[in-house]
């Protein structure tokens, strides 16, 4: 980015900030995206829509601002927490300019009382009275406090300044994650599979492997002992599968009780090896329902594990896996197909 669009941006993202916090709008990658077109009044359309949502609605809505984002703005994909990142950089190193700056005009005027001070002594010297000098020392003095007490509160201000957009950064970084990540099991999520799937397929790779893995009568859990339960048995579940995925190895929640593993560089014959040992270590699972106290350990889970295929796109290698999953589930679940090759 050049220096004059980052000033720009920079600029429309001050302006964007207050007025998101005017209106009490979240912070999301969604909100940051529509109020930062808003201010840089690039899109007319848009402002006359925007205008329009906060004088009808009193309160924000999270569904229109979507809306407004998927009419006006393009896929969400492409939207940029990067360059907001670089913003806020831009914005940081701007008040590190001010604050030298009145470091600077501190200084300078520190060095001009100096010299009235010398001043002074001659006074001194040349006979003026007592009562003639204090009063010249007393408007220095005044003087001095009031630049001091004017800067200290200016430098209190940017840090105030700065601290609020470290917080800022700290956010967008989460923010960032969030795009990446599912939140309730911490695997990568559908849109991260998505990338790295069809990424994979582009590169022609050399041998590649997809596990498609679902847990076995999960909606019992549920149904059972309720929704928070059915959460923690995912998460132990993804925990689990995690510590199997090493060198490259990723995991994705593909859906609700659904999980992906991508094995860059490998055949089926190893992968369905790494698919059989997550199968056990999903049935050693002991989960406690802490309403119950009763134990759960019939956790399970089938898997259905490919080998892409030469010019195989990424939707017949998902299909192919889901093939051998439903096969798995109809041979009576807990377990890994195929059995060989
Ligand atoms: P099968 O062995 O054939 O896979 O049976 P199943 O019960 O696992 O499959 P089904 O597709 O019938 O049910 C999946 C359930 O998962 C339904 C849905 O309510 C639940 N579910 C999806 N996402 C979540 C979630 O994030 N949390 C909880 N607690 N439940 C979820
Ligand atoms: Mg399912
Ligand atoms: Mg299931």
């Amino acid at each position: 980015m050049s220096n004059e669009l980052l000033k720009t941006a920079a600029l429309n993202l001050k302006k964007a900030v207050p007025l998101m916090l005017k209106h009490s709008i979240p912070t999301t990658p969604t909100n940051y995206a529509l109020w930062y077109a808003y201010v840089s009044e690039s899109n007319p359309k848009l402002n006359i829509a925007l205008d329009a949502t906060i004088a009808q609605n009193q309160q924000y809505s999270p569904t229109s601002s979507e809306l407004l984002y998927r009419q006006h703005i393009a896929d969400p994909v492409e939207l940029d927490v990067r360059s907001m990142r670089q913003n806020l950089d831009a914005m940081v190193c701007e008040l590190s300019q001010s604050l030298k700056d009145t470091n600077h005009d501190t200084t300078t005027f520190q060095t001009k009382i100096q010299k009235e001070f010398s001043k002074l002594a001659e006074l001194e010297n040349q006979g003026f009275s007592l009562e003639q000098v204090i009063k010249v020392v007393k408007n220095i003095v005044s003087e001095s406090a009031n630049i001091h007490s004017s800067t200290t509160s200016f430098t209190q201000q940017l840090d105030k300044a700065q601290s609020e957009i470290n917080a800022l950064k700290q956010r967008l970084a989460e923010t960032e994650k969030d795009v990446l990540y599912d939140a309730l099991t911490e695997a990568l999520n559908r849109r991260a599979f998505d990338d790295d799937i069809s990424a994979l397929v582009n590169q022609s790779p050399n041998g590649a492997c997809l596990i498609l893995i679902d847990i076995d009568h999960f909606k019992q859990f549920n149904d059972t002992y309720g929704h928070q339960l059915g959460d923690l048995v995912l998460k132990v579940v993804a925990k689990r599968l995690q510590e199997s995925c090493r060198d490259g190895v990723k995991l994705y929640r593909f859906g609700g009780e659904e999980f992906a593993v991508i094995i860059p560089n490998s055949q089926q014959r190893v992968a369905r090896q790494l698919a059989e040992a997550m199968r056990r270590s999903i049935e050693k699972l002991s989960v406690k329902d802490r309403r119950s106290e009763a134990r759960i350990d019939n956790i399970t889970a089938s898997f259905g594990v490919s080998e892409w295929k030469h010019q195989q796109t990424s939707s017949q290698l998902i299909e192919s896996a889901d093939t051998l999953l439903y096969e798995a589930k109809r041979l009576g679940r807990n377990r890994v197909m195929p059995i060989s090759n």
